[in-house]
């Protein structure tokens, strides 16, 4: 599972021990020491996660989660907060604000991969290795293969990515800023036209399956994946 994770945490010590720890299992990791920083990245692109440190200079990881979760574009952003204070009312006020989960220091690297892998399997099912299954679509993220029936559909990188976001959250409507934060993980210097011409791709590549219909567009809205 290799999944984008931002670690807002500004001491240098931790910092780098996640650092190291994410990488070995096979994540990206992207690092801020304050709030302002890590609400730059944010912008720019949206990670698969947060891990956020409680006691931050200036505005507290706790009052960026709250905003996170304020925010339609972070709201479902999974979040894992991380702190030195292992008091039961902290823990219940963290995972009031909406984190996820709660990680109290110090913790071993096994235990902090073994959470994120949890977190992101609940909140982030596309980027886990989990295979998926739709109407007639099954896609396996290991082989990097998709079958519609028997037959192996050939997909570029980004087609994948985008069948494999909408077969992971099936039955909604994303817009094109949405698909774009999402799959592209930029929605600031891609044109929303790019994922109409990725959706015209995905579609032509599962037309000679008649799997195509299962991408549905909701004109004014966006795109959707539904056998129903
Ligand atoms: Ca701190």
């Amino acid at each position: 599972m290799a999944a984008t994770i931002l670690v807002v945490e500004d001491e240098t010590a931790i910092q780098s021990l996640i650092e190291i720890n994410l990488r070995r299992a096979g994540h990206e990791v992207v690092l801020a020491a304050d709030v302002e920083s890590a609400r730059r990245l944010v912008a720019a692109a949206l990670p698969d996660l947060i891990l956020l440190d409680w006691m931050l200079p200036g505005m507290s990881g706790i009052d960026f989660a709250r905003q996170l979760r304020r925010d339609a574009r972070t709201k479902m952003l999974p979040v894992i907060m991380l702190t030195a204070r292992a008091e039961e009312r902290d823990k219940v006020e963290g995972l009031d604000v909406g984190a996820d989960d709660y990680i109290t220091k110090p913790f071993s690297p096994r235990e902090l991969v073994a959470r994120i892998k949890a977190v992101l399997r609940r909140h982030a099912p596309q980027v886990t290795e989990d295979a998926v299954e739709l109407g007639g679509l099954k896609l396996d993220p290991v082989s990097h293969r998709v079958l519609a029936g028997e037959e192996d559909v050939a997909l570029g990188p980004t087609e994948f990515r985008l069948l494999h976001f909408l077969m992971t959250h099936p039955d909604r409507v994303y817009s094109r800023t949405q698909l774009l934060d999402q799959v592209w993980g930029d929605h600031v210097f891609v044109e929303e036209r790019t994922v109409d011409v990725h959706i015209r791709r995905l579609r032509a590549a599962l037309e000679a399956s008649g799997q195509d219909a299962l991408i549905q567009t909701v004109r004014g809205s966006g795109y959707r994946i539904s056998a129903g």
